[in-house]
C-alpha cells in the first residue's frame, strides 16, 4: 500500500513522524510498508528486550489467550501469580502490584510512599528526584521528572517534588526536612543521556535514606530487566532500595508494568490502589514468558558481554572520528558525538538504502543504543559499519 492511502489524519498530532508505516518485525529486523527492512536499535525504546516477535513471547500469548483474558482484578489468575512470584525470586523486593504502563507504576510508587509516610512519618510526603530525570507524562510522574520546560506545560504541577543533582549527594541532603518521605531516581537516566549514578551516589543516597528514615527509590522502568546486565541496574552498586518499579523489558512489548515493595513497606489498605487491567493474564502470561528467558543460565551473561562489545566497537568509533567517548552499562549506551548531529544521524540512518537502521537521539549530541538483549554480535558490526558510512560522510 503507499504511504499516501494510509488514513493518517485521523491520528491525534502528537509528535513528527516519518512517512513509514511499520508491518513486520522479528528479532532485531523491522520491515515497513514498502519492505524495506531496517536494523533497529530503538527496540521501541528499551522495550522489546527479546526482539520482534520473540517466540516465547507469541507461544505464551497465544496459549493464554485461548484461556482467560481477564478475570478481573479483584480475582487472582494464575499467570499474575507466576509472575510475581518470577519478580519476587529474582529481586530484592516481597510483594508486586502490576500496572499498564511505566507512568502508573511510579504514580503507585509515589501513591505507597506518601501513604507510607502518613503511616509511619507524620504525614511527610516529599519526595526528592533528580534534576533531568524521567518518570512517566502523567501529571504526577511529569511533575516528578527533571525536564526543562514540564513545569510550565500543564501547569499548575504536583507539589512535593523537590529536585537535587544527580551524583552530587549535598544537593540531596539540602533538600531533606520533615516532610521528606523518599528519594526517587533511575539508577541510569535513560531520556536524560544515558547517565550513570555512580555506585558511591547510590551508596551514599541508601545512608541517607536510612539515618533520616526515608524511602529509597529506584525507577527500573528502562534500566531494569537484564537491560543494564545484572537483573536489576540497582545490582550494579551494590544497595537494596525499599521500592522499585518496572516497565518497559518486563512486557518485552506489550503494555505490562510493575510496582514492587519490601513487605515493610506494603502498606495500601483496601481501595487504596487498583485498576482494571492490573495483573491481566494475557500481559502477565507474556511478562512471565520474558522473565523465564531472562533468567536462564547464561543470559544475563551474554548481555554483558554484547554491552562489553558494543562498547569497545563504540570507543573505537569514537577515537577513529575524534568524537567524546561513550558511557552506559550493559546494552544501554551511548555514543558522544562532537557535534550536534544525532537528529541527522537519525534521520540518515533511517533512510539509508538498501537497509536502514534505527537510532535514537536523546540529546543533540549522543547517540542512545538500546538493542534487543539478544542482538548478535554481527548485528552489532553491522550497525557500527552503517554508523561509520554515516559518520564519514558527514565528516
Ligand atoms: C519510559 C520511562 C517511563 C515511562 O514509561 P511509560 O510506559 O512510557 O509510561 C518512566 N521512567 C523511565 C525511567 C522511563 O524510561
Amino acid at each position: 500500500m503507499a504511504f499516501a492511502e494510509y488514513p493518517v489524519q485521523s491520528l491525534m498530532y502528537i509528535t513528527n513522524r516519518p512517512e513509514l508505516v511499520f508491518t513486520e518485525g522479528k528479532g532485531s529486523w523491522l520491515t515497513d510498508h514498502n519492505g524495506k527492512r531496517y536494523l533497529d536499535f530503538v527496540q521501541g525504546w528499551a522495550v522489546n528486550c527479546l526482539g520482534h516477535s520473540n517466540q516465547g513471547m507469541i507461544d505464551a500469548l497465544v496459549a493464554q489467550s485461548q484461556k482467560l483474558f481477564n478475570p478481573s482484578p479483584a480475582f487472582y489468575n494464575e499467570p499474575m501469580l507466576k509472575l510475581a512470584k518470577q519478580l519476587t525470586d529474582s529481586s530484592c523486593f516481597d510483594k508486586v502490584f502490576f500496572a499498564n504502563s511505566g507512568a502508573e507504576a511510579n504514580e503507585g510508587a509515589i501513591k505507597l510512599a506518601r501513604k507510607w509516610g502518613r503511616k509511619h512519618k507524620n504525614g511527610a510526603f516529599e519526595i526528592i528526584t533528580m534534576d533531568h530525570s524521567f518518570h512517566g507524562r502523567t501529571l504526577a510522574t511529569m511533575s516528578a521528572s527533571g525536564k526543562a520546560g514540564w513545569d510550565t506545560i500543564f501547569a499548575p504541577q504536583v507539589p512535593g517534588f523537590p529536585k537535587a543533582d544527580l551524583n552530587d549527594l549535598a544537593s540531596v541532603e539540602k533538600l531533606i526536612n520533615d516532610k521528606t518521605v523518599a528519594i526517587m531516581l533511575e539508577p541510569v537516566q535513560g531520556e536524560g543521556g544515558v547517565i550513570p549514578a555512580s555506585r558511591e551516589f547510590m551508596q551514599g543516597l541508601r545512608k541517607l535514606a536510612d539515618k533520616h528514615k526515608l524511602l529509597f527509590i529506584v525507577d527500573e522502568v528502562q534500566t531494569g530487566c537484564g537491560r543494564c546486565g545484572t537483573m536489576f541496574a540497582y545490582e550494579l552498586s551494590g544497595v537494596e532500595p525499599d521500592i522499585m518499579t518496572l516497565g518497559k523489558g518486563i512486557g518485552g512489548g506489550v503494555p505490562l508494568a510493575a510496582l514492587l515493595c519490601k513487605a515493610e513497606v506494603a502498606s495500601f489498605e483496601a481501595g487504596d490502589q487498583g485498576g482494571t487491567y492490573n495483573g491481566n493474564p494475557v500481559m502477565t502470561a507474556v511478562g512471565s514468558a520474558v522473565m523465564t528467558q531472562l533468567t536462564a543460565p547464561g543470559f544475563l551473561q551474554s548481555v554483558q558481554e554484547k554491552g562489553a562489545y558494543l562498547r569497545e566497537q563504540l570507543l573505537a568509533l569514537s577515537s577513529e572520528f575524534g568524537l567524546g567517548g561513550e558511557r552506559g552499562e550493559g546494552l544501554l549506551r551511548a555514543l558522544v558525538l562532537d557535534k550536534d548531529i544525532g537528529p541527522q544521524l537519525v534521520e540518515e540512518a533511517r533512510d539509508m538504502q538498501p537497509e536502514g537502521l534505527l537510532l535514537n537521539s536523546p540529546r543533540p549530541n549522543l547517540l542512545r543504543f538500546m538493542p534487543a538483549l539478544n542482538v548478535t554480535t554481527e548485528e552489532i558490526d553491522l550497525m557500527i559499519g552503517k554508523l561509520r558510512t554515516l559518520l564519514k560522510k558527514l565528516a
